[in-house]
């Protein structure tokens, strides 16, 4: 487009979004068709039925692909469907995935319901050192998958530490030609969930991971209204799979899912550097509230992870994780009267919302595993919207004298 690399929301405002060449909208139209007419049998412009390809989604995948610094894209129905198909693409049963133990609880219930009864084998890592990865890798492991920061903790994963560590000691999958393949396909194929930063702030693929995973329901659309997914790959081989997978299953999403996602990624890096400030001065001030027993944010000087959010991230995140004195009667009673902040399940939109884990998303988790890795019952995560923070701050300062009563 110019004569040098586009900066961050260039490619996000730009990358497919060429004016529509009959009309010279500016904006792309939503392509609706299930079918292209075709001139005679099999000629056609490279879309012939909407489950196989469709222009918008096309559109939507020129963009991701652009913003992770992948070589493709694919956008999915939702995130899970993306981690349906990478799983279904790559693996076969005898297969071993390497995943941390700190997983977002959907990715854990397909890979413990529906992957392990159908022959895989998950080996999850309690130990973030780059060194037990690699000893839970041999040679069956072709699948390893990492989640960083995660939830609702937000430890960090040295992303390049962890790739150098497990490169050469698994498989690369058996549908792959390694010899197709960047690097000689040295396996295991490494998929990083970048849900919790966006590419705004951290790309997995420039750190040495195969593949990039999200759920576009978070930031990426932003505005909770759309519920969606995309998996970009470093190697255009290694998507070929993936898009057969996703062809003959059918996780497609629609042309609308499609152009609302687009439209919420051209704001992605004003919203979240929106997203950061607002999430820092509220980790500041609540670590200064005698209601809060505990405060994790990457930002803060004294979360164990923070030289390495530092060098990692462009930005410390939206996301900022307290815990409570008074146990569930305190984090009830604080839920039940924030006023901006909504109690509701999901993150990553303009609005500030409040969830608890113990109760919703970790809820399926025995007591004693999720005590263990700190998720206690006064424990609340902060989904920080771009609202006013002045206006943030007063809700959670009404909601912890609730609570202190
Ligand atoms: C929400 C989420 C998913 C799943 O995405 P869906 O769009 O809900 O299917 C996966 N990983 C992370 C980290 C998430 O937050």
């Amino acid at each position: 487009m110019l004569d040098k690399p586009l900066g961050f929301s260039t490619r996000a405002i730009h990358i497919g979004q060429d004016p529509d060449p009959s009309t010279g909208a500016t904006v792309p139209p939503i392509t609706l068709s299930s079918t292209f007419t075709q001139a005679s049998p099999g000629e056609h412009k490279g879309f012939a039925y909407a489950r196989s390809n469709n222009p918008t989604r096309k559109n939507l995948e020129l963009c991701l692909a652009a913003i992770e610094k992948g070589a493709t894209a694919a956008a999915f129905a939702s995130g899970l469907a993306g981690t349906h198909a990478i799983c279904a693409a790559l693996l076969r049963p005898g297969d071993s995935i390497v995943a941390y133990s700190d997983l977002y609880g959907g990715t854990y219930r397909i890979f413990e319901r529906v992957f392990r009864p159908w022959g895989l084998d998950i080996r999850y890592c309690d130990d973030k050192t780059p060194a037990a990865f690699a000893k839970l890798t041999d040679q069956t492991t072709r699948l390893l998958w990492l989640e960083t920061p995660t939830n609702p903790l937000l430890h960090l994963l040295d992303i390049r530490a962890i790739v150098g560590a497990v490169r050469g000691k698994g498989s690369w999958p058996q549908p792959l030609n390694p010899a197709e393949c960047a690097g000689g396909g040295r396996g295991p194929v490494v998929v990083v969930d970048n849900t919790f930063a966006s590419p705004a702030l951290q790309n997995p693929i420039a750190l040495g991971a195969d593949l990039v995973l999200h759920s576009t329901t978070k930031y990426l659309g932003g505005h909770s209204d759309v519920i969606g997914g995309a998996v970009i790959a470093a190697d255009a081989k290694v998507m070929e799979p993936i898009r057969f997978v996703q062809n003959a299953a059918g996780g497609v999403p629609s042309p609308f899912d499609c152009y609302l996602t687009h439209r919420g990624i051209k704001t992605l890096a004003v919203r979240m550097k929106q997203h950061c400030e607002n999430a820092a001065k509220i980790a500041n001030w609540a670590r200064e509230q005698r209601g809060f027993e505990k405060v994790y944010y990457p930002g803060l000087p004294d979360h164990p992870d923070h030289a390495l959010a530092k060098s990692q991230m462009a930005g410390f995140g939206g996301m900022v994780t307290c815990v409570l004195r008074g146990g569930f009667p305190a984090a009830k009673a604080f839920m039940s009267s924030t006023k901006l902040f909504a109690c509701a399940e999901s993150l990553g939109g303009v609005e500030s919302l409040v969830n608890h884990p113990a109760i919703m998303t970790h809820a399926s988790m025995p007591r004693e595993v999720r005590e263990r890795i700190g998720v206690v019952d006064g424990l609340i995560r902060l989904s920080v919207g771009i609202e006013e923070v002045d206006d943030l701050i007063a809700d959670l300062q009404a909601a912890l004298a609730a609570a202190a009563k």
